[in-house]
């Protein structure tokens, strides 16, 4: 094979130095890629692949993208999971030259994004990092656009079971993982199904989370080795040891976070000085939400895919996309600090106000994106505007502090002593920036004047050149007589006068041609050189100072981040406080007692996002639980009659209550719950080759594992994917199970259409039968949606499979086929009673709380009416 041209060894080299990526090669005014780059990037892209050395006999694939429309095919190839590495040309084209220098200045990959395009306004982007081993692990999350860096540590039991569940909560774009995790990460997240089979190949290591796509880069081991970590953090964060940010002793936390910090500095090749502080999150500090409970829950994406129809959708009343993504960060670790959510809603209290509502959400909707401006300023990004941005931000601040003035609120003061009004820098900003700049640095003309003497000067020099050739028009126009002639301007030929084809003629022999176009001719002469290289001259130069002067002053900015930062941490906190308070009063939520004891009561409790998109009025319900009395309600009730909205709305006031919002309801006094489980509906999981029945029971397994007494589960039915008889069994077991375990005796709330289970109310102390009421009035169902004391007598199916419009002569099969099987289930009980002794002997045995009580429900003595019935021709 032939030797490969210098310009493809340049190529080949840098695309050793960057494996895993696709290699965007500036040549000229494009983008190429070569190879299998080129084979992915075509596909992709939807762009034509050509070759190189096409009449070689081995050409090289190769296609290419122009340079000032790369960043949306970046972006397209990053949304899909590719990590991308962008070459330039590190010097100047000089003649002669036959090879400029390249290098690759930036690695744009799924979890490092920070451009625009690659940004959800509302929503993060996280980079995940995991390390550990043996039972003990940590986790690190970086937003790199705003710098936000937090840690965790996992141990104990099951440690690798709350890592996954985190990452499925935080669903990052990117994790990290060290060699030696390789098999574990693996197994557990299987390979991608859905690349292309030369993506495959290329990244051997993307892979699809659940229904979440994540690109998953292994790095080596040495990159999570612990001293270097330590050494990494320390020094970037110019501190002695890590034990100030709760990291001391935490290894692992450590070692995840190093390997985060160091993925972005190699790929972003820019300070990433506003990374300006890593926090430890206590894996038990907040109230875990799993990523299933989250979907089940529609916390932040309604059934239908979409925000709207969400708690968030319904709850976020922010005005800026800081508060926006706060928000989303609390509703996802709610509190479990009583002070902390008394804080916070103290405050909403204080901000119910109206007035000062009103006021202070005027001022902050002129609020931009501070937390990522400051990132922009801090990784190279930002341009004028974004300055211009931070400046008009920032001049809303003496609004706002005068008017928490007199807050009583603490939390009011704590963010009010925190926001700086950062003077300096908006006079900085305002005396150095134009009112409406370019984005673009490159032309310049963003510099006010007055600012730099130098600048003006040269300005000036600039100025009276163009003027002085402006006034060549009328002396040329004169002295030729040709009235059409114009003196014009672009960036090929620079200056020029344009004579048309007709007055060729009078041209002037001193003229020196320099362009001939269809219908005219383009001249210079040798004094509109010399005032042209005057301009040119000029404007180099003034190109020149504004982006020295704009490097200054973004480093100047830059010295500021961390004040920065927690002015807007204190204003996106301050904006989701005044959103709960807008969404109180217009929702109509009352303040709720929340305490450090077990009861829980709801009066006239309404579920927040069923009432705000339902057009029939929302019927109120009370509930009462505590952890001794009434800790398992079994719900039974007409099909639609409302079991599982009442389930979520005990679940969804719980949140917000925990988030220091105010609730839906007239009343509500309520525990701090650590964990929302959920057990809720059917689903396959066909990927990870689990039936829907599998899926079922192992996500009842994981509840029964590790629900506390502090927790809330919501079953709302358990055992339908099988068998009758199994079904009940093993619904029967759960709710037993998690009446009389000592550890996982959790507050309980279970939904049923297996009306056996009230037997096990009427015997377990802890354990109380509620109905949701619904009439049958003509043969059609009315539904009450009210949640009372009692058990109900029946489900109104099939009077709810007419209303969903099941052909009639279906309807009334089923109805003869019910009678028949009510008869026949009559029959066997009045004349053996085998069943219902059963039931009642397993209630009684299990007040006792014996293993063996469980058993007697289904002892042998009725294996044999069991087979009967299953052999029983229901039909005949
Ligand atoms: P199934 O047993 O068939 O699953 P269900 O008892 O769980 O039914 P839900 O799904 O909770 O019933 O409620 C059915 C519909 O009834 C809801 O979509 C909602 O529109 C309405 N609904 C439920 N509760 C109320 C209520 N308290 N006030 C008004 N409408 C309600």
């Amino acid at each position: 094979m032939s030797e490969p041209t210098p310009m493809l060894r340049q190529y080949l080299d840098l695309k050793k130095k960057y494996p895993g990526t696709i290699l965007f090669f500036r040549l000229g005014d494009f983008y190429e890629m070569f190879n299998e780059d080129a084979e992915i990037g075509a596909k992709e892209l939807d762009i034509t692949l050509t070759a190189r050395q096409k009449k070689s006999d081995k050409p090289i694939p190769m296609c290419g993208v122009p340079h000032h429309a790369a960043s949306s095919y970046i972006a397209k190839l990053v949304r899909k999971g590719y990590r991308v590495a962008i070459c330039e040309q590190t010097e100047d084209a000089a003649p002669g030259k036959k090879l400029v220098k390249r290098d690759v200045v930036r690695v744009i990959t799924p979890g490092t994004a920070i451009d625009e395009q690659l940004l959800e306004k509302t929503e993060p982007v996280f980079l995940a990092s995991i390390s550990g081993s043996g039972g003990s692990y940590g986790l690190a999350y970086l937003e790199l656009s705003t710098g936000e860096f937090t840690a965790l540590e996992f141990d104990g039991t099951n440690a690798w079971g709350a890592v996954v569940s985190d990452l499925e909560t935080m669903s990052p774009k990117e994790l990290l993982y060290p060699f030696s995790l390789k098999p574990l990460v693996e197994s557990q997240f299987g390979r991608s199904e859905s690349g292309s089979g030369l993506a495959e190949s290329l990244f051997e290591d993307t892979f699809t989370l659940r229904n979440t796509s994540l690109t998953t880069t292994q790095l080596t081991d040495s990159t999570y080795d612990i001293g270097s970590a330590n050494d990494l953090l320390s020094e970037h964060f110019e501190v002695r040891d890590l034990a100030g940010f709760g990291l001391d002793g935490k290894a692992n936390a450590v070692s995840a976070a190093g390997a985060c910090l160091q993925y972005a500095l190699d790929t972003q090749k820019a300070s990433v000085s506003h990374i300006s502080s890593v926090s430890l999150i206590e894996t038990k500090g907040h109230m875990v939400l799993d990523a299933l409970t989250i979907r089940n829950l529609e916390l932040l994406k309604g059934n239908d895919g979409a925000g709207r129809n969400s708690l968030l959708g319904i709850l976020n009343e922010t005005v800026t996309s800081m508060g926006a993504r706060t928000l989303r960060s609390w509703i996802l670790r709610p509190s479990i600090r009583i002070s902390e959510i008394n804080a916070r809603k103290q405050a909403v209290s204080e901000l119910s106000d109206a007035m000062l509502r009103d006021q202070l959400r005027f001022h902050l909707k002129k609020v931009s994106d501070l937390e990522r401006l400051i990132g922009r300023v801090n990784l190279g990004k930002a341009n004028p505007r974004d300055l211009v941005s931070i400046a008009d931000s920032l001049a809303e601040i003496p609004f706002l502090k005068g008017f928490l003035g007199d807050s009583r609120a603490n939390l009011l003061r704590m963010l009010r002593d925190n926001i700086d009004e950062h003077a300096s820098l908006c006079r900085l900003i305002s005396s150095s920036i134009i009112e409406d700049p370019p984005v673009n640095t490159a032309d310049g003309g963003f510099i006010r004047e007055g600012y730099s003497p130098e600048l003006d000067e040269i300005r000036l020099v600039a100025g009276n050149a163009k003027r002085t050739i402006a006034g060549f028009e009328k002396d040329a126009r004169e002295e030729t007589g040709i009235s059409s002639l114009h003196i014009k301007f672009n960036n090929v030929f620079g200056y020029f006068i344009e004579v048309s084809k007709a007055n060729l003629a009078k041209v002037p022999e001193h003229y020196e041609r320099r362009q001939t176009l269809t219908n005219s001719e383009r001249f210079t002469t040798p004094k509109l050189k010399q005032w042209e290289a005057q301009v040119l001259g000029a404007e180099e130069k003034i190109k020149a100072i504004e982006s020295e002067l704009f490097s200054k002053i973004i480093s100047t900015i830059a010295v500021e981040t961390q004040k920065l930062q927690k002015t807007a941490y204190a204003l996106a906190n301050l904006d989701v406080l005044a959103s709960l308070a807008e969404t109180a009063v217009s929702r109509g939520y009352i303040e709720p007692d929340v305490h450090e004891g077990d009861d829980l009561m709801i009066k006239n409790g309404r579920h927040p996002v069923v009432e705000a998109v339902s057009d029939e009025p929302f019927i109120p319900n009370d509930l009462s639980m505590n952890n001794s009395t009434d800790r398992l309600l079994i719900i039974t009730g007409a099909n639609m009659g409302g079991k599982s909205t009442v389930l979520r709305q005990a679940a969804l006031i719980q949140i917000l209550a925990q988030i220091g919002s105010f609730v839906p309801a007239t009343n509500a006094r309520l525990p701090i719950t650590d964990r929302i489980w959920t057990r809720v509906g059917a689903s396959d999981d066909l990927s990870s080759g689990r039936s829907t029945f599998m899926v079922e029971m192992t996500e009842t397994a994981m509840i029964l594992h590790n629900a506390t007494p502090k927790s809330l589960i919501l079953l709302d039915e358990i055992g339908r994917g099988t068998s009758t008889f199994d079904g009940l069994a093993i619904a029967w077991a759960v709710a037993e199970y998690l009446h009389d375990s000592p550890e996982h005796s959790a507050k309980t709330l279970f939904a049923t259409h297996y009306h056996e289970l009230t037997e096990l109310a009427e015997k377990l102390k802890g354990a109380r039968n509620y109905q949701i009421s619904a009439k049958e009035i003509d043969g059609k169902v009315v539904f009450l949606h009210k949640l009372k004391a009692g058990k109900a007598s029946q489900s109104y199916g099939i009077a709810v499979a007419k209303l969903a419009g099941l052909p009639a002569e279906t309807i009334q099969r089923a109805k003869e086929v019910l009678k028949t099987l009510e008869e026949f289930e009559l029959a066997v009980f009045s004349d053996a009673a085998h069943i219902e002794k059963g039931m009642k002997a397993a209630a009684a045995n299990s007040a006792t709380t014996s293993a063996a009580a469980q058993v007697s429900l289904f002892a042998i003595s009725n294996e044999a009416l069991i087979d009967e019935l299953r052999e029983t021709n229901t039909d005949s």
